[in-house]
């Protein structure tokens, strides 16, 4: 829980609309379980956990320096269940080496700035529903997310549910253009 001096912070990617509707659509045929809000819906990158005013500035400054990979379409493929958390989600079947630069550079830029992050390794999910059980659909068709940007977020804990919102959007690069990261 944030005291009044920190704020909850992660990095994520927010989905399109079309993604967004191709989320809600295969949330709405699980079996069971406590359905995220469709505005909630995200992909998480790194979590930072609380952060004082200066780790928020720090990690602003390593989102900007950060080398950015091009933009790229996600594909989203699978649906599975994590049976212990009880988290029902859609990954896609194998993280794109667009999306590892994203989380690798991303990692190693905190590091440099002094962000301490959970040891465990990124796995690319989006949380459908927690509390889930029960066999997991299988999506009818994959969904194309187009990730042209990130965010850095700040999460509150509320009774009903956590309430995001994004405090600074940083593009992807374009083609290799100006702020690409060179060969992956
Ligand atoms: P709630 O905790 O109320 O169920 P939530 O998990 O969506 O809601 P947060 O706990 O603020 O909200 O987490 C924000 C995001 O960071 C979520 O995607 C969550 O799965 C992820 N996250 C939370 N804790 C960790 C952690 N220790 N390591 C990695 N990711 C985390
Ligand atoms: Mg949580």
């Amino acid at each position: 829980m944030s005291t009044p001096n920190t704020e909850r912070l992660f990095f994520a990617l927010w989905p399109s609309a079309a993604a967004r509707r191709g989320l809600v659509g295969i949330a709405r045929r699980l079996p069971a379980g406590r359905r995220v809000r469709s505005a909630n819906l995200h992909m998480t990158l790194a979590f930072l956990g609380d952060c004082d005013a200066g780790a928020r500035v720090r990690a602003i400054t390593a989102a900007q320096t950060l080398a950015v990979p091009p933009a790229f379409t996600l594909v989203l493929e699978r649906t599975a269940l994590w049976r212990r958390p009880g988290v029902a989600l859609v990954a896609p079947r194998e993280t794109p080496p667009e999306l590892e630069a994203l989380v690798g550079r991303l990692q190693a830029a905190l590091a440099a700035h002094g962000i301490p992050l959970d040891k465990r390794p990124f796995r690319a999910h989006v949380t459908l529903a927690r509390r889930a059980s029960g066999e997991m659909p299988a999506l009818r068709r994959p969904i194309e997310w187009p990730i042209e940007e990130f965010r850095l977020m700040a999460s509150r804990l509320t009774a009903a549910g956590p309430e995001y919102r994004w405090i600074a959007r940083w593009p992807l690069g374009r083609g290799g253009g100006v702020g690409a990261g060179g060969p992956l």
